[in-house]
């Protein structure tokens, strides 16, 4: 499998001002020191609570927030280390799909123009065959030839989604950030967008970074699942790996809460004791510390470093000091 993106130590502290001279008083660490790959034709899944950093994550990498530190290598060149202009070129291949599709399309704009002006700015189909390109990207999306030179508002919600998917394809990319693509949407226009995306994918050879908070969208969608908590990766595993075998403690709660599938396979519900802590001040050692059940001291001094466990499949990594007595049950919740 190639690699498309490589994603090594990355950093994201964005800084608070304060004080009357408006000085940096202290930084939001919002992504602290992860690293990752996404494996080319693959759906990488990117899920957390609000807060933990995995939009963050997704901005960085398309450079709309500039890391902090860090290294980003897509297809096989340094992202970090092009400029403003060949950024824009680079965005050919690296496009973004948003939560909310009525805020990134121009209302004055029609449709017409949104998928034309993408391809203009690439310079990537001849002038006078891009309105014969926007039509079937808009048929390549489930719309229909007549809807070209309508504008957003004429749109519903997931007809709107899908002119933001065209958007993206009019260029041809490499790689989409899907930024929860279909979280305003109603559950049965999630799962028609959702289909959508895969088929595309087939048909396109696309990569997907998809970033959602929503469990049973990621289950439909993924191939391989990121956990992240408090800026920091918790657990990084195949899809079924991840469902059937969480072996994070934070993992183990996020999975708990939704239904499972087979009804027959109760799982016991672990409710988490108090907030997720500030960004700003995240607790030492393990993030997860003040909020686990299995927290030693250890836990309290030791940053834990993301690693393999031999007991799971191959790829199967978590972040977490205890994981393997915690899976062998000789350590037990308190
Ligand atoms: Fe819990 Fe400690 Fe593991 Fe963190 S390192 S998840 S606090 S047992
Ligand atoms: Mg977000």
């Amino acid at each position: 499998q190639k690699e498309l993106l490589k994603v090594t130590n990355l950093k994201q502290y964005f800084p608070i001002k304060g004080g009357f001279l408006g000085r940096t008083v202290n930084h939001v660490k919002a992504v602290d020191d992860i690293s990752f790959e996404i494996y080319e034709g693959e759906t990488l899944s990117v899920v957390g609570e609000s807060g933990c950093g995995k939009s963050t994550t997704g901005r960085s990498i398309l450079r709309l927030d500039e890391p902090t530190e860090g290294k980003i290598e897509f297809d096989g060149g340094d992202l970090l280390a092009l400029n403003k202009s060949e950024m824009r070129k680079k965005r050919k291949d690296l496009q973004v799909i948003f939560q909310d599709p009525y805020a990134s399309l121009n209302p004055r704009q029609t449709i017409a123009q949104i998928l034309t002006e993408a391809m203009a700015i690439q310079n990537i189909v001849p002038k006078d065959q891009r309105r014969k390109r926007a039509i079937e990207l808009l048929e390549t999306v489930g719309l229909n030839a007549e809807q070209i030179d309508r504008y957003p508002h004429e749109f519903s919600g997931g007809q709107r989604q899908r002119v933001g998917i065209a958007r993206a394809l009019s260029v041809d990319p490499k790689l989409i950030i899907c930024d929860e693509a279909v979280s305003a949407l109603d559950v049965s226009v999630q799962a028609q967008v959702l289909n959508l995306l895969k088929n595309l994918q087939r048909d396109f050879n696309l990569t997907f970074l998809f970033i959602a908070h929503d469990l049973g969208v990621v289950r439909h969608i993924s191939d391989r699942i990121i956990v992240m908590y408090l800026g920091k990766i918790v657990e990084i595993a195949d899809k079924k790996s991840l469902f059937d075998n969480p072996q994070h403690p934070y993992t183990k709660a996020l999975l708990s809460a939704i239904p499972a599938p087979d009804p027959e396979n109760k799982k016991e519900r672990i409710i988490l004791k108090g907030d997720v802590p500030s960004p700003i001040d995240p607790p030492t050692g393990c993030r997860f510390h003040t909020r686990c059940p299995f927290a030693t001291e250890l836990c309290k001094t030791d940053v834990p470093e993301l690693h393999n466990l031999d007991h799971m499949k191959e790829g199967h990594r978590a972040a977490c000091h205890h994981i393997e007595k915690i899976a062998s049950g000789e350590m037990q919740p308190h």
